[in-house]
């Protein structure tokens, strides 16, 4: 039975003076009966195993994507979010064995997370990159858009426009697929913010607080 229908029902059998009363509580014990929908996404942590993907002398990449792709699936409360992983710990995942995980799953998002590297030292920030290749390409640019938003309203690192490369991940899943460069290995700001615990903790709040918001 609907809110409305239960609503309706009660006002025929509880007497006048009580119905107000009686609708004014219900508003705060009813749940919600419309069933909002269950949000699947998969976090892709970059490289594993014998790939460390960028390296410094204190840091490498798949270490970094993977303690912040830890933190979001453990700091996530919301019932209605699941966060499933493509790789949960430190292994080798072939970029096939990703998207071919991806497609089984069929989530409502694929974020894949890396880390940035340039011979330019000064250059840093955030990117979000989509392919031009993909079946999803309209709402993959449009969650990299507002995933872009988000972390420009929480987060000091400098984010980039959104930006276009054939990645296997983008192009092969058949779900919208966003890859973030959480910033540069070779910029010394942005890998004091990367290796930060808090910084970190930071990120995946952004993460987590963009997927609850998926519509
Ligand atoms: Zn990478």
């Amino acid at each position: 039975m609907n809110n409305q229908l239960k609503q309706n029902h009660m006002k025929k059998v509880i007497p006048l003076f009580l119905t107000v009363a009686t609708f004014v509580s219900f508003a705060f014990v009813i749940p919600n009966t419309i069933e909002s929908k269950q949000i699947n996404v998969v976090i892709d942590a970059g490289h594993g195993g014998s790939d460390f993907g960028v390296t410094s002398s204190s840091a490498n990449e798949k270490q970094i994507v993977a303690q912040i792709t830890e933190k979001i699936k453990f700091f996530n409360k919301n019932e209605k979010v699941t966060i499933h992983l493509t790789r949960t710990g430190d292994q080798f995942l072939s970029l096939s064995d990703r998207s071919a995980l991806i497609n089984k799953i069929k989530p409502d998002l694929v974020l894949s997370l890396h880390v940035n590297q340039n011979l330019n030292v000064a250059k840093s920030g955030m990117e979000f990159y989509v392919a031009k290749e993909s079946i999803t390409k309209e709402r993959s640019n449009e969650i990299a858009v507002e995933l872009r938003n988000k972390f420009i309203s929480n987060t000091a690192i400098k984010s980039s426009e959104i930006k276009y490369a054939p990645f296997h991940i983008l192009k092969k899943s058949e779900v919208p697929a966003v890859l973030v460069e959480l910033g540069y290995m070779s910029n010394l700001d942005d890998r004091e913010y990367l290796t930060n615990d808090v910084q970190q903790n930071k990120i995946a709040a952004t993460i987590l607080e963009f997927i609850s918001e998926l519509k």
